[in-house]
């Protein structure tokens, strides 16, 4: 067992006996200097607050994004705060946060907040919000105030390898499913391929056409690749529940598994937080460099069309509007590429209000939709992404997101709307030119 393992494990205990008083001290960890100037910064000027569609579905005041960091800064002024001792001495330094306020703040700092960035784009002081969320999050789970629903995910993370309980033998059923709807071998542990595929447990289960549809892509642009049948799983529920040791355990597996194969690349799937938590958070969570380029799968679309190494065919005719996942787009970088893409498979494509990295977040990202009291709060938010696409006119959405196609899909249902929600990437295998021997067995 790996130390990232072990202290994993320990994360998992502590929702036995919440303890506030580690849950502070969690927190002065984390108010190293980078937090202490964001914490201090803040002119309250609350312009994160019209940017975060909690926010402005409710016009909450506890949704302000800011506010949400109160027990991270009460922690943080106590003891490191300037002249805390004195405070202190005084009787002018703010308690510590007691059970019953971390118990309310977990609501705020998982259910109302999907880590999606918007608030950080906004702020004229330049502070994190986000990333300060996510750093309160490392308190909340190491002291046992994480939603119980993300350390059940975390716990089946670890014991299975997927938060949902997706073993091999489901992806390899769907793996030979695939294989007969395209009459094409789906490579499995094929030892120096150029790239491996991971997949999100949610495409395995929910979406496994994208298999297919990456099997046909490939196949047309001759690109080497494999899935590994051991450490496919890209979801991170460790970056969402708010811990370093959880998440670092899961990358361990990506990162065993394209070792062992001997891989040059890792492609990130449709899923949002995979990616950020693979090329971005990667390298600082495992404390070494990756021995391997990652890329994202919307990226590796755009550059095999830009080298004429997929022949397309005809476009969508309908209204379709790109639906931004979040840690792709506004936190990931991946301003143009979905664009593009689009544009390949798309001659009616429109433009939503706010698209691009000013996109809304679908409500359900950074593990809400895994939180099942957070379930009516994130399809209140739900509002704003329907104006949108009203406003747009959009016959139908496109996402490169697994997570946040299934949230989307479950509010327009609960919506009473009919509005299909799309995969780029089976967008694409739809619209190419079918090779001679893609004759079905
Ligand atoms: S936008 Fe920035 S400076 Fe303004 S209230 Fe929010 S955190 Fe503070
Ligand atoms: S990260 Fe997104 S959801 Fe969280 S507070 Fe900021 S705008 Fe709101």
């Amino acid at each position: 067992m790996s130390d990232f393992v072990a202290r994993a494990r320990d994360v998992l205990k502590a929702r036995a006996a919440p303890d506030a008083r580690k849950a502070a001290a969690e927190f002065v960890a984390q108010a190293q200097r980078d937090v202490a100037f964001q914490l201090e910064a803040c002119v309250h000027c609350g312009l994160c607050a019209e940017a975060c569609h909690f926010y402005l579905v409710t016009r909450d005041p506890r949704h302000t994004p800011v506010h949400k960091l109160r027990p991270l800064r009460k922690a943080y002024r106590r003891a490191r705060g300037p002249f805390a001792a004195l405070a202190r001495a005084l009787g002018l330094a703010p308690p510590a946060p007691d059970a019953a306020e971390l118990e309310q703040w977990s609501e705020l700092l998982y259910d109302s907040c999907n880590l999606c960035g918007r608030c950080t784009l906004v702020c004229p002081m330049g502070i994190d919000i986000a990333g300060l969320v996510r750093r309160a999050r490392e308190g909340m789970a190491a002291a046992g105030f994480a939603p119980a629903d993300l350390y059940k995910a975390s716990e089946r993370a670890l014991d299975t390898g997927s938060p949902i309980g997706v073993r091999w033998p489901a992806l390899r059923r769907q793996i030979e499913l695939q294989e007969q709807e395209t009459g094409l071998r789906i490579p499995v542990d094929v030892e120096g391929a150029d790239y491996m595929v991971i997949l999100s447990a949610i495409e395995v289960i929910g979406f496994p056409a994208v298999i297919g549809a990456l099997a046909r892509i490939f196949r047309q642009a001759v690109v080497s690749w494999t899935i590994p049948s051991a450490g496919f799983e890209a979801t991170n529920i460790g970056v969402q529940i708010g811990s370093r040791d959880i998440a670092a355990a899961l990358l361990e597996r990506v990162v065993d598994a394209a070792e062992r194969l001997k891989v040059k690349s890792v492609i990130s799937p449709e899923c949002g937080h995979a990616y950020t938590a693979l090329r971005w958070e990667g390298p600082n969570l495992l404390g070494r460099s990756l021995p391997f380029k990652v890329v994202q799968i919307t990226e590796l679309l755009d550059q095999l069309v830009r080298e004429g190494r997929l022949r397309l065919r005809g476009k969508d005719a309908r209204r379709l509007a790109f639906h931004d996942p979040c840690q792709l787009v506004r936190r990931g970088g991946l301003t143009e590429e979905p664009g593009r893409v689009m544009d390949t498979v798309s001659e009616n494509a429109v433009r939503m209000p706010a698209q691009g990295a000013a996109n809304f977040c679908c409500g359900g990202g950074g593990g809400v939709s895994a939180i099942h009291r957070a379930e009516k709060l994130r399809f209140a938010a739900f509002e704003l992404k329907k104006r949108q696409v009203e406003q747009a006119g959009a016959e139908a959405l496109v996402t490169a997101c697994a997570n946040c196609r299934n949230v989307l899909e479950e509010a327009i249902d609960e919506r009473g709307m009919t509005l299909p929600v799309l995969g780029l990437t089976e967008l694409v295998a739809q619209y190419l030119e079918p090779e001679p021997a893609e004759a079905k067995p």
